[in-house]
């Protein structure tokens, strides 16, 4: 059977959760932010391993990582048509986006065990939904979903924008003025996340070769969802 995924890849800020959100919508599908479980694993690890970390002056430790994640547990859970982030029972939502959890992220998510844990946690969320009654498929969006965890799947987007412009939307969202000095910090710390992102060894921010690249510096976002949404007729209409 077809495996119903699309991945939709790109860096920070590029709009891959507010497109494959909207694009799910439309398609009856669901939506999976991978980004969203890299950061509630984060925000877990913030808040019951960083002091131990500081006083040791030692490295993320794996294996109590995945511990901590097991036990919590920080898992995803489909509410509606969104699998969301929850830290032991607690939705997670709000809090992961915040500048805290941004700083870290990138750290955590080089960590090969990280991976293969948030990797399973996606592959189970697809495969615990699939053959279920009005399931359609899932939109699933993060830096490696077209290489690395659904590299079968049959429609793969990456997703580009100028740094400047990622740094506008990012402001704008947040309610933030829109000054010259603003954008250009921003950009600069977007710039650093996708570069600890792209120059990782294990599953770096790339596209896929099969890849379908959009670059959306001047389209708008209902644009860009539109041209996904007929991609993704065309190749699921079978
Ligand atoms: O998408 P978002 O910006 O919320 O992702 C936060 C961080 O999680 C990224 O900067 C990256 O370090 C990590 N991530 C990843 N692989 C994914 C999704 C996110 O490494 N598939």
């Amino acid at each position: 059977m077809t495996l119903r995924v699309i991945a939709i890849d790109g860096p920070a800020a590029s709009g891959k959760s507010s497109t494959a959100g909207l694009v799910a919508r439309q398609l009856g599908w669901a939506h999976l932010d991978s980004g969203a479980l890299y950061r509630a694993l984060t925000l877990a690890a913030i808040d019951n391993l960083a002091e131990d970390v500081r006083r040791k002056g030692k490295e993320w430790p794996a294996t109590q990582l995945i511990d901590l994640a097991e036990r919590l547990p920080v898992r995803l859970v489909l509410i509606g048509d969104k699998f969301k982030p929850e830290v032991a029972g607690a939705d997670v939502e709000e809090a992961i986006r915040g500048e805290r959890v941004t700083r870290h992220v990138s750290v955590l998510a080089a960590i090969p065990e990280v991976r293969t844990w948030v990797n399973t946690q996606q592959r189970r969320a697809v495969e615990g939904r699939r053959g279920q009654e009005g399931f359609g498929g899932v939109v699933v969006d993060g830096r490696d979903i077209g290489t690395v965890v659904f590299p079968d799947a049959p429609l793969k987007i990456f997703l580009t924008a100028t740094a400047h412009e990622r740094a506008r939307r990012r402001l704008f969202q947040r309610g933030q003025e829109v000054d010259l000095e603003l954008v250009k910090q921003e950009s600069e710390a977007l710039a650093a996340r996708d570069a600890a992102d792209s120059s990782r060894r294990i599953a770096p921010l790339k596209a896929a070769q099969d890849a379908v690249m959009l670059d959306t510096t001047a389209l708008t976002l209902e644009e860009q969802v539109t041209h996904v949404v007929e991609l993704a007729r065309q190749r699921f209409s079978r």
